[in-house]
């Protein structure tokens, strides 16, 4: 690729860069789509062997491609989102190139110079469409994690057999944590959670999947600009839900069935000591508290929308069970843990950009998907403009409208 002009290039051939695609196509804006590896290349690469979606195959949608396959509630397989994403990809003819890694982008005269492998392109505009879970979250305490125990993260997982033997100590208690907990602990590997805050959900409530009710009620579509807390909302963990054929719910009184010890927030090591909080209490009574409030705010809206008729009776659930005196901490030379999992979140990568938009946490200064800097987009990102927006249904509303944005600035006329 040598040096070349469009009007407009996207970063990542993901669904959200592909979204992008679609509708730029739409208001036929030339742009070019940059990929490091496969379309697709996070769910190609990124994810353990038994992944599911934790959303139903009825809300895998993308803009113009709906689920018509045989099984509306069922939970797709990382490599089903990988053939719905290349579908999608072929279906909106998206000028994708593969194998293409960005490795800056700056501004450059009256727009952005993006430089790949191989040369440069110079556009008006940029969407970044990178990804929100480019590398594994770990705390800076891992390095002094003795050196015999194996650490992974979910990059590194793929299944239970090709840990080391002995127990495993899975970090976080979030969709992640929970789906690796469970899975480890049935291959017969003692597991020990350690739990922070975490979002507690039912699989099902009143007999439909509960992402049914964070879709019809509204909950999903409440605008980034009406969250009281928007900061806190784009850090919220992912809910504890998995995707499976027999759409049982996995809270933490479901692991503890399963013979999964729970300890506390890890807060520190010392003397090759893991360290735990206590407070395993009040954690819990503040996830199930939360959660009360949601189906709370759900049997309040079938009321008022006169669907109480069509769903099962009210349901509340079984407080989770808290444990007599959970461990405080853990020898980790004793042999007694062999592995520790890190399912303690992701985070976006920028070390490419070269605009000061990137704040010291880390996350890029935008306002719904519009970067702090002129001709500068972003898609794909934790309630970028609704709830929904990290999940694959969220993409189309905010694709458009970020595409509207853009063809305003592009043409002149801006949109607000
Ligand atoms: C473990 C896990 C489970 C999830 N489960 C669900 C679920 O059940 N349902 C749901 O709706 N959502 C789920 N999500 C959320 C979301 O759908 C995924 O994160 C999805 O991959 C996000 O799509 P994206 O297009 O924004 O980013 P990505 O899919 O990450 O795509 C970004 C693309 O950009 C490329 N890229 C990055 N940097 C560069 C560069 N410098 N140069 C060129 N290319 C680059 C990457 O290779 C990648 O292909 C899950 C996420 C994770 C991490």
């Amino acid at each position: 690729m040598s040096e070349q002009r469009a009007t407009a290039v996207v970063i990542g051939a993901g669904h959200a860069g592909l979204a992008a695609s679609h509708f730029l196509s739409g208001r036929s804006i030339d742009h070019l789509v940059l990929e490091r590896g496969a379309v697709a290349n996070s769910w190609r690469t990124e994810r353990w062997d038994s992944l599911r979606l934790l959303t139903p195959n009825w809300q895998s949608r993308l803009p113009g491609l709906r689920y018509e396959g045989p099984d509306p509630d069922g939970y797709m397989t990382a490599g089903e989102v990988t053939g719905l994403i290349e579908r999608f990809a072929v279906a909106s003819r998206a000028p994708v190139r593969t194998g293409v890694t960005v490795t800056s982008v700056r501004g450059y005269r009256n727009g952005y110079r993006v430089t790949a492998d191989g040369g440069a392109i110079d556009c008006r505009v940029v969407v970044i469409a990178s990804g929100a879970c480019n590398r594994p979250s770990v705390p800076g305490f891992a390095d002094s994690v003795p050196g015999s125990v194996e650490q992974l993260t979910p990059f590194d997982y793929r299944d239970p057999a090709k840990l080391p033997d002995g127990g495993v100590l899975v970090v976080g208690a979030s969709a992640t944590g929970v789906q690796l907990a469970a899975e480890i602990q049935r291959s017969g590997r003692p597991v020990t959670l350690s739990v922070g805050e975490h979002v507690r959900l039912p699989r099902t409530y009143r007999g439909r999947d509960v992402l049914w009710w964070m879709d019809s009620s509204g909950v999903w579509d409440q605008r980034y600009d009406e969250v009281e807390d928007l900061t806190r909302a784009r850090r919220l963990p992912s809910p504890q839900l998995v995707g499976t054929p027999e759409r049982a719910t996995l809270d933490l009184n479901a692991l503890a069935a399963l013979g999964v010890e729970m300890v506390g927030r890890w807060a520190a090591v010392r003397d090759g000591r893991a360290l735990f909080s206590g407070g395993l209490r009040n954690m819990f009574s503040l996830a199930d508290l939360k959660m009360n409030r949601l189906l709370g705010t759900f049997d309040e809206w079938a009321l008022s929308s006169g669907r109480d008729a069509e769903v099962g009776p009210v349901e509340r659930f079984e407080p989770t069970g808290v444990p007599a005196s959970p461990r405080l901490q853990l020898d980790l030379r004793g042999g007694e843990i062999g592995a520790i999992v890190w399912a303690t979140g992701f985070r976006p990568e920028y070390g490419w950009l070269d605009v000061p938009v990137v704040d010291a946490k880390g996350h890029l200064r935008h306002d719904g998907g519009v970067v702090d800097s002129p001709g500068l987009y972003a898609l794909g990102l934790p309630v970028l403009r609704r709830r929904r927006s990290t999940f694959i249904c969220g993409i189309e509303d905010d694709a458009r409208a970020v595409t509207d944005h853009l063809a305003g600035y592009v043409s002149g006329r801006p949109v607000r």
